[in-house]
């Protein structure tokens, strides 16, 4: 039975999560307070308050039935990981008791070797270290069967201090756009300690029943099929999209739901989506960090809650050919420490000098660093599904809406401040309601958009950690404002108004090549973007050329996020992920031609060939149709065992190179060609091949499940 059935949400949503009320509960007042200030004003967790913390955590966990704990943490390898330790401590005596030690909290530590470093750790230092990220609460993970463990939010080094995970530098760079952003505030004769990156995670996904999941080696290895012919219908009606939820899969979001609540995630949206078997699911926006963990956790929830239903949850950028693929938005924005958004036009955007400056400063940090964004979005799989008329272009570009636009054309068309917003007056618009009707999401095709008080970010693929566009995100607009700001502290403070003025007309016109308003998906926006010198990588492996340019690298260190080390070894693991991805693939695709569809193959041509005899003994005038048939089938067999002896060949040439970047490109260029052509004859295959003879679930069978 669901709890939703006995409970409110309010009664048990957040009973797996150490939160303020928790926190209230289990510590002294004076402990509880002093937790507060480290909380939220990032003070040192010392020593005795974290004994009294762990104390604590220990005593409100065991009582939910948990024996482990974990430090919990994110890998470069992009997903989590954990090692449970149990509470047991034995003495001299041999008496045990539970234990779980400030040390224990604050600090872990793991052995590194086996995770992915890019040459940064040393083969004769495996030590990790993980260290508590105090900001993002500690929940308990409970098992359908009821274990529990106490999962500790943390971050993971290297011994000699180098990140080793995409937790590290996103609380980094964090820091670094907070501390600007409050430089600039001040200029600007605001008082805030703080700016806080948001975030708001939309997700997507596809629910496949679990049995046609299992039956496809694709599906289990690689995330996505390989092989595929289209159905008669996919998603040209649109009557997927918001359609009613079939109550199979209303099962399951309301289970995925009650998890998410028990684990204070703010679970809040969720439709079907445009392809048949695909659907979304939004909580409510949190501090950027924190909305990490949480999608981290939804996305692990989901393949959880599925699998209990008998389904199998799908995160891959591009499960399916043909129809939609799944993306992750991210949308962003910056607010003070008393919850004030930066990004919110208010009622007279024209007069908000913040409002403009901020904006202003995530547009030219987009124009500035977009192979940067690009970078940070970029993998094997979102290659499948970027530019595909479907998804944003690789072409990165901002749209604002054109009333913003105009708004910034008028202030640089030399009209005061003043006076464009009284031409907005006078035009007798109510400039409030415009932002909102005419900007918020209208523009699908867009990369990049402002929706009213806040931006999207749709180029992320389905299965990405949100960190390091979020990481992105922060250091380009940290960045902006910093320059900004170091303009604005060279004025004469009695012409501050017009310096600001100055700035503003100054960062648009200089940055208004990044804006655009129409059609992302069209032919004319390419050329259009590339005579605009809006040139973006195409693909994964030259996307990630970004980490090493010089200008990137520079920003990096000026911001304190990550050192050149660092960029380099993870532009190392990106390319040696997408190498062991594409090799995956490959290996994959040859694993089903040879044990399933050429078997198939050959044994729908041999049942032809005996039944064209048989028939010919009756008369030859009935054996056209199967001659013609056997023929097809024929060329389609020599046409797919020719190609696979070409796969292999290029895989295994790829492989024989040193150096990971020529091994990456030969990857794409030839071993991801010559998959296309492989499944291209396959499909052609399938389609022509009786359904009881073809040895797997077809598009038709997945797709369209009961
Ligand atoms: P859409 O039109 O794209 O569906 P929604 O308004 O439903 O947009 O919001 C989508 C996501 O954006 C949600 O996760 C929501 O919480 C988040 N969001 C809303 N406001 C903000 C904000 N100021 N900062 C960051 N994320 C936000
Ligand atoms: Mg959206």
């Amino acid at each position: 039975m669901r709890i939703t059935e006995t409970k409110k949400i309010t009664d048990f949503f957040g009973c797996y999560v150490f939160n303020d009320s928790v926190m209230k509960k289990y510590l002294t007042e004076d402990a509880y307070n002093e937790l507060r200030e480290v909380i939220d004003r990032d003070k040192v967790l010392e020593k005795d308050l974290a004994s009294k913390v762990a104390e604590a955590m220990k005593e409100w966990s065991v009582e939910l039935g948990a024996t482990h704990y974990t430090h919990w943490f994110q890998p470069l390898t992009g997903t989590t990981a954990e090692k449970h330790d149990s509470f047991i401590s034995v003495d001299k005596q041999g008496k045990i008791s539970l234990e779980f030690t400030g040390s224990n909290l604050r600090k872990g530590e793991a052995d590194a070797s086996s995770f992915p470093s890019g040459g940064i750790r040393a083969t004769f230092e495996a030590r990790g270290y993980t260290a508590w990220d105090c900001s993002s609460p500690a929940f308990i993970k409970k098992s359908k069967d009821g274990s529990a463990v106490l999962c500790i939010p943390t971050a993971f080094c290297s011994y000699t201090g180098e990140a080793l995970d995409k937790k590290t530098p996103l609380l980094k760079s964090m820091d670094a756009v907070s501390r600007q952003g409050v430089r600039l505030l001040k200029l600007l004769g605001v008082d805030a300690r703080k700016v806080v990156a948001n975030v708001g995670g939309e997700q997507e996904y596809f629910l496949i029943d679990k049995n046609d999941y299992d039956k496809r080696y694709d599906l289990e290895f690689t995330g996505r099929t390989l092989f595929g012919a289209m159905p008669p219908k996919g998603q040209e009606k649109n009557d997927q999209y918001y359609a009613t939820i079939r109550d199979r899969v209303a099962g399951f979001m309301a289970d995925l739901n009650e998890e998410l609540w028990k684990l204070g995630i703010p679970a809040k949206t969720q439709h079907n989506e445009v392809a048949p078997a695909q659907h979304e699911l939004a909580p409510i926006f949190c501090q950027a960090n924190i909305a990490t963990d949480q999608n981290q956790l939804i996305m692990e929830t989901m393949k959880k809650v599925a699998d209990n239903h008998g389904l199998a949850c799908l995160l891959h950028e591009k499960p399916f050919a043909g129809i939609n693929g799944s993306g992750k938005h991210a949308n962003y924005s910056l607010s003070t420490d008393s919850g004030v958004n930066l990004l919110k036009p208010g009622s007279n955007p024209a007069e908000n000098k913040v409002f403009l400056l901020f904006f202003l400063a995530v547009i030219a940090g987009v124009d500035e660093y977009y192979d940067l964004l690009r970078m940070s979005c970029s993998s094997l799989g979102n290659d499948c599904r970027l530019g595909g008329n479907e998804a944003p272009p690789s072409i990165i570009s901002v749209f604002i809406g054109e009333d913003m636009q105009n708004l910034l054309d008028d202030i640089v068309e030399g009209h005061t401040i003043a006076s464009a917003t009284k031409q907005y007056i006078n035009m007798g618009v109510n400039y409030v309601a415009r932002p909102k009707r005419d900007t918020s999401d209208r523009n699908r095709t867009s990369p990049f958009a402002f929706t009213g008080n806040k931006f999207e970010f749709r180029m992320v693929g389905s299965s990405a950690t949100l960190s390091t566009p979020t990481m992105v995100m922060n250091i380009m607009t940290a960045e902006m404002l910093s320059r900004i700001a170091d303009r604005l502290e060279k004025a004469d403070k009695k012409k501050l108004d017009k310096e600001i003025l100055q700035t503003i007309k100054d960062l648009y016109q200089r940055h208004k090549r990044i804006i655009f308003n129409g059609n992302n998906y069209s032919h004319e926006w390419e050329r259009e973007a590339h005579r605009r010198g809006l040139d973006a990588a195409t693909n994964a492996v030259d996307a990630y050329d970004a980490l090493t340019k010089e200008k990137n690298m520079e920003v990096f260190q000026k911001h304190g996020v990550l050192s050149i080390k660092e960029m380099e070894s993870r532009r190392y693991i990106y390319i040696d992920n997408y190498i062991k991805s594409a090799k995956i693939e490959a290996e994959t695709m040859l694993l089903m031609l040879n044990k399933q569809i050429l078997p198939a193959a050959l044994k729908w041509q041999y049942k032809l060939a005996k039944e064209i005899t048989k028939v010919k003994e009756i008369s030859p005038i009935y054996v056209y149709t199967s001659e013609k048939l056997l023929e097809r089938v024929s060329d389609l067999i020599g046409d797919l065992s020719a190609d696979m002896r070409r796969l292999k060949g290029a895989k295994e040439s790829a492989l024989a190179f040193r150096d990971m970047h020529k091994q990456a490109i030969v990857f794409r260029d030839r071993v991801l060609t010559l998959m296309a052509h492989l499944r291209d004859t396959s499909d052609k295959l399938e389609e022509i091949m009786p359904k009881d003879l073809w040895p797997f679930p077809t598009y038709a069978d997945i797709l369209f499940y009961e």
